[in-house]
Parts: C-alpha cells; structure tokens; sequence
C-alpha cells in the first residue's frame, strides 16, 4: 500500500484519467488503491474502502464464488488480461445490487503482485437491454398475434375464393346449359319447320281425300288414308317426344321409376305400333318365348329404346327384308340386339352416329332428326348399361343395348 502512497501523485493522475472505476487488489484480495470513479460507482469516501476486503464490493451470495476465481486467476494468470462478464454483480454501500463488467489486468511491483481491476457500471446498458429485450418481446408478441390474424385472414380468404370460384363454376355451367339448350330449341325449330313439312302435308291430302271418298264401297281407300294419317302423327309425336326428351336430360329433370314389368307386353305394345311404319314386304321376327319374363326397369325408357332402334331399322331397310329382334339375358343385364338388312352406316360416319343431329351421309335422303340414337344413349349411360353397333354398308347393321335389369323373374 506504501508503494501507491509513495506514488501517490502519479498514481492519482493516471487513475483520474481513466474513465472506468480503477481498483488495485493485492493477493490477499484487499483493496490497496482506488479512483473517484470507483469510490462514487460504489458509493464509499475513499477511506472507507483503502485496506477493505474486496468482498464489501460483491453481493453475498457471489462472495465464495468470487473468493475462489480470485485465487484462481492470481494462480494461472499472472500476466495476462482477463475481461470478466455477464452475471457480475457489484454492490453499493446502500447495498444496491448493479451490474458490472470487468477487466483484470495483474502487475507485479517491487516483488509484490497486484491486480489493477477496470470497473464498468453497466447499470444504464442493462436496463437499455431490458428495454430491448422488452421492445422485442412486445414486437414478437405483436408478430405473432398479426401472423395469426393473417393466417386466419388467408384462410377465410381462400375459403371465400374457393366458394366463389365454385359459384362462378355453377353459374358458367347454367350459362353453358341454357345456351345449349337455345341452341337447341333454334336448331330444332329448323328441324320441325324442315321435318314437319312432308308429313304435315301428306296429313293434309289424306284428309282431303277421305273427305271425298263418300260411298259405302270406298271404305278401303278410306282407311289407307286414316293410316298413313295416323303414322304421319305418331311420327311427327315421336319428333316432338324426342325434344323434349332432351331438354328433360338436359335440365337434369329426368327421374327414372324404376319397377317389375312384363318385356314381352312392352314388346309386343312396341312390334304392334311398328307394324304401321313397316314398308311393303318387310316383317319383324322377334321372341316369342318371353311371356313369363319380368324385368325391373324403367318401363318407359325401355320402350322409348326399342321404339327407336326398331323404327330406325324400318326406315333404314329397304322393302321385302326381315328385322330381327333377339333378347338373351346375361349375368343381371337385358341383351337386346335389333338386326336389319339395311343402307348400314358408311365406316367415316361410324365413330359419330351417337352424337346429337348427326346423320350419315347415306341416311340423308330418309327423314330424320339425328336426335334418337343421343337420347337413348344418354338415358342408357345414366341407367349404366351400354349401346353400340356393328355394321355394313349396303348389307345392314345391328344395333345392341345392355341393360341392367335386377334379377330376372319367370313367372
Ligand atoms: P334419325 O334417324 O332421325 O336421323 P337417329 O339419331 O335415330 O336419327 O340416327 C342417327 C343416324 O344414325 C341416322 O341419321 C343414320 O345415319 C344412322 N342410323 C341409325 N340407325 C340406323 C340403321 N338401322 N341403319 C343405318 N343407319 C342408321
């Protein structure tokens, strides 16, 4: 202690110039010398603290922690620096607790060891760290809430997109539907005003020329023109029967009705109404053996198919030829092939004979729509059977349709 009374002056001038608070500990960990710096960052006069322990600078519980680093450090390190930091506490002569980061630099004077200790008082950057610390919870805190408002604000938003992209779907699909079906009802009013002509007016001169034949003995003529009146309103019923088939498909309004019914009355009912389009010399052979039958279908989509193919097979055969019907039965499914030796459908035309209006190009001197084989297509796929045909040009087709039918009952 002598050594820093001697130098006292030299001493206080180099220590008052540093701007930290300066401590000078011998090994016994006394202190021997300190600045103001120090003395006011403490709290203590100068006297007070001169040959103290330095233990009256540390808080209680880091006092035996501290003894032994103390020792320590004069043991392993001599001479060299030391910076000490993070969770180093002073404490004041009013016994407040601060925070502190030190420097330890030992030296060696006149045989005796000495460490010089530089005091930095980080009260000021602990508390500016809390308030960071504190500014970032706040922040992340705020993030986190913002992030999860956002979040939920994105899926509320996808939620509302995926409801929106979904109305505009419906709506694009009733637009798509109701421009088909104008479409639809201008490509058929040019159809009805083209298809309705020839039997309207053949309608027309067998009504006149009933009117005139009068006598008791013309009852033959009579009744030829009363058929082909019939057969012409029973084919311009089927055209009618056909549009508004379509648009009960298109509009989705076709409900089927399902039940038990007996084939060989539908048949028959069908074979019977057909024999008035029959043209001279044609017959239609078809089963005989399928009284006891009774399938479960859709009584009226089952007769609209029949009716169709059978008349199709008429009108596309020429006089004097034979239609086949032939019904088998075959694990639940209704096989019902309709064979004709008729104009059959030229092999370019085939692939589109199920599409709505088509009509071969050999087809095109007979009347017709291109309406029927689409119609009972479409009630087929939906009551998922199948349709197909083969044909020949010139030798005939056949036409063949299974159906699911339940299980067949023979009574
Ligand atoms: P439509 O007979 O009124 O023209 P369909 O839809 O019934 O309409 O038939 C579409 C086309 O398929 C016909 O125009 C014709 O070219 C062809 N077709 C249908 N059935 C036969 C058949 N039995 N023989 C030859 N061609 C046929």
């Amino acid at each position: 202690m002598r050594v820093f009374a001697k130098n006292n002056n030299i001493f206080k001038l180099l220590s008052e110039a540093v701007s930290e608070g300066l401590l000078v500990l011998n090994r016994e960990r006394s202190i021997v010398a300190t600045n103001r710096k120090a003395d006011r960052m403490f709290g203590y006069h100068r006297e007070e603290l001169i040959g103290q322990p330095l233990h009256m600078l540390i808080p209680d519980p880091f006092k035996k922690g501290h003894d032994k680093h103390f020792d320590e450090y004069f043991k392993m390190h001599k001479t060299r620096k030391m910076a000490v930091e993070g969770c180093l506490f002073g404490e004041r002569k009013n016994q407040e607790q601060f925070p502190i980061k030190v420097s330890l630099n030992p030296f060696n004077i006149y045989d005796n060891d000495y460490v010089l200790a530089l005091v930095f008082d980080q009260t000021e950057i602990s508390k500016r760290d809390f308030k960071i610390k504190e500014l970032n919870e706040h922040l992340e805190k705020k993030i986190r809430s913002r992030t999860l408002e956002l979040s939920e604000t994105v899926a509320m938003l996808k939620k509302e997109i995926k409801r929106r992209k979904e109305a505009e779907k419906k709506i694009k699909i009733a637009l798509q539907q109701q421009q088909e079906l104008n479409a639809l009802k201008t490509k058929f009013l040019s159809l009805v005003s083209h298809e309705f002509k020839t039997p309207l007016s053949g309608i027309l001169t067998s009504a006149t020329l009933v009117g005139k034949y009068k006598g008791a003995k013309e009852q033959e003529k009579r009744d030829k023109h009363l058929k082909t009146i019939i057969a012409e309103v029973r084919h311009l019923n089927g055209i009618l029967t056909d549009f508004l088939s379509i648009e009960r498909l298109e509009k989705g309004k076709e409900i089927y009705k399902f039940k038990e019914f007996s084939l060989s009355k539908v048949l028959n009912e069908v074979v019977y109404n057909a024999n008035m389009q029959l043209k001279k010399g044609q017959h239609i052979n078809y089963p005989q053996n399928i009284d006891d039958v009774l399938i479960y279908q859709d009584e009226k989509i089952v007769t609209l198919i029949i009716t169709n193919l059978l008349y199709n097979a008429i009108k596309y055969s020429p006089e004097d030829s034979d239609i086949d019907i032939l019904i088998d039965f075959e694990k639940g499914n209704m096989i019902l092939k309709i064979k004709d030796q008729g104009i059959g459908i030229p092999e370019k035309d085939e692939k589109h004979i199920f599409e709505r209006y088509f009509r071969a190009a050999n087809a095109l001197l007979n009347q017709g729509t291109g309406i029927g084989l689409n119609i009972i297509k479409s009630h087929i796929d939906n009551l998922k059977g199948e349709v197909y045909f083969t044909s020949k040009e010139n030798k005939g087709s056949t036409f063949t349709v299974e159906l699911p039918i339940g299980a067949i009952i023979n009574t």
